[in-house]
């Protein structure tokens, strides 16, 4: 492998996933994944341009940053990228009033968007929302529509909170998709539109940055399809077997036990 400095030449900017990568949720908000806290700090005093890069979307934009803060990082609300906000964007820019099928903790992030009348339909990790009176209630929503649309807030299969793994939005996205017969459009990573609001939020290149995340088609492949370096670290959902099954999609994958080892 080559050298660390070769490898991280002309770096600017380092995107931080979240989950899995500076903590793991769970009971009681969860934890700080060890050194992490520490590795954020180091970071933000380096020369080096640092921004939050996550597709949480059980909970509000403030919320996330509070629990974090909390937890002892440094991180301000103006620093993350996060689904809930885009999405609102882009449905205000298309007048589309969506059928929202999320969880509480983000709901208030769509207070100012009308949902009256729905002409589409956004999902999120819904955690045990995802019943099956509100997945037909979603179906049923874009099956009544013309030219149904389906916004998903990321489309991620799993993620590790302290108890273990837990499904995320993705399944229950191709649910949908294969119920209804579309294609849902993602806000998020691994989105191309998601990575570059965050580098130009950051005012650097996509192959001046690299992306620090668990996830090797979320984070990993995402940023690499969009011109960035990326790192794997080896917390929250890493497990070997999945870098391996993924392993011929990517081609410069640097797995790294922790944000804490940097
Ligand atoms: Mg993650």
């Amino acid at each position: 492998m080559a050298a660390w400095s070769e490898l991280l030449a002309g770096v600017r900017g380092v995107l931080l996933d979240i989950s899995g990568v500076l903590y793991d949720g769970g009971e009681g908000g969860g934890a700080a994944i060890t050194g992490s806290v520490e590795a954020v700090a180091r970071l933000k005093r380096s020369r080096l341009k640092v921004r939050f890069c996550t597709n949480e979307s059980q909970k509000s934009r403030a919320d996330l940053v509070g629990l974090l803060q909390r937890l002892g990082f440094d991180v301000s609300e103006s620093e993350v990228t996060a689904p809930a906000p885009a999405a609102c964007l882009i449905l205000k820019q298309r007048g589309l009033r969506p059928h929202l099928l999320v969880h509480d903790g983000v709901r208030s992030e769509f207070d100012q968007i009308d949902t009256s009348n729905p002409n589409c339909v956004v999902i999120a990790d819904a955690g045990e929302d995802f019943s099956y009176q509100n997945m037909n209630k979603a179906f049923q929503v874009l099956m009544e529509l013309e030219n149904p649309v389906l916004f998903s807030l990321g489309k991620g299969r799993y993620y590790k909170e302290t108890s273990g793994l837990m499904l995320d939005v993705g399944p229950y996205m191709k649910a949908l998709e294969y119920a209804c017969g579309i294609e849902a459009e993602v806000v998020g990573k691994p989105s191309p539109e998601f990575f570059k609001s965050a580098l130009q939020e950051m005012g650097v290149e996509a192959h001046e940055a690299i992306m620090i995340g668990d996830d090797i088609v979320g984070d990993v492949g995402g940023a690499q399809r969009y011109g960035m370096r990326a790192l794997q670290v080896r917390t929250g959902k890493f497990r070997w077997k999945s870098r391996l099954w993924a392993s011929g999609d990517f081609l410069v994958t640097v797995p790294w036990r922790g944000l804490g080892a940097c």
